[in-house]
């Protein structure tokens, strides 16, 4: 593995405010991530794990400190380039799946393609969507799928844009037990073949024993930083 970082994370604190009052989330958050790892966040609940996962991701913005993705410094790009940081750089998997209602499975998974205005978008999403096993529910609408078959066309169209960096907010959380599995495995499968670095909140202790660092967080700050 490169020692080369994708992302690096210095000093990050993250405040919320709203209706005048202000609530610190994250406090000095510090760590790198070399190109090609695999990352578990863990922690309890509201220790700042999704907040850590969108600052990231570029989905928002430090209060301090700085994220550097790719080597470029996120807080100091305006929507627009962070915008296509995402689409050229970034995948997503969010635990309640964010697929678009009215789009069949193909079209969930042909969206990131055609805002790059990529050519043989149809065929090059079929591909991916029997890579995760679902040629035959292509047609289907989100709500004709189950849980399971939702988080792997979730999962084929985070792997459209071939990304350097995938970030999963508890991928896994609501499936059962086999269908995790099928997740897990496509997941470091991405990771083993593509090289995309893996960034993975989780309670899944099974799916964090997987990767090959866990960073866990309490109230706000790392409270250990191991390599497993
Ligand atoms: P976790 O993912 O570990 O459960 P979160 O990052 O979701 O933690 O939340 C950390 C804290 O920040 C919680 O107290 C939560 O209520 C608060 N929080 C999260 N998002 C917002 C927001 N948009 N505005 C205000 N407070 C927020």
């Amino acid at each position: 593995m490169s020692a080369e970082n994708i992302l690096e994370v210095q000093n990050v604190s993250k405040t919320y405010k709203s209706a005048g009052t202000a609530l610190r989330v994250l406090s000095n958050i510090d760590f790198s991530i070399p190109r090609g790892s695999t990352v578990a966040i863990t922690g309890p609940s509201g220790s700042g794990k999704t907040t850590l996962l969108g600052l990231c991701a570029g989905l928002d913005r430090a209060s301090a400190g700085s994220v550097i993705l790719n080597k470029v410094k996120l807080d100091q790009l305006n929507e627009n380039e962070l915008a296509a940081i995402r689409n050229n750089h970034v995948g997503f998997i969010f635990q309640n799946f964010q697929l678009m209602p009215t789009l069949t499975a193909l079209e969930n998974v042909m969206v990131p393609m055609e805002l790059r205005r990529e050519k043989n978008v149809t065929q090059r999403a079929m591909e991916l969507l029997a890579k995760v096993g679902l040629s035959d529910r292509a047609q289907h609408y989100p709500i004709q799928l189950s849980g399971g078959e939702q988080q792997r066309v979730s999962l084929a169209r985070a792997f459209s844009n071939k990304p350097d960096i995938l970030f999963a907010d508890e991928p896994t959380g609501n499936l059962d037990g086999e269908t995790s599995e099928k997740i897990q495995q496509l997941l470091f499968e991405l990771n083993r073949e593509a090289g995309t670095t893996l960034i993975i909140v989780t309670h899944d202790l099974e799916l964090a024993a997987h990767t090959s660092r866990i960073i866990k967080l309490k109230a706000g700050t790392i409270q250990s930083d191991l390599y497993v």
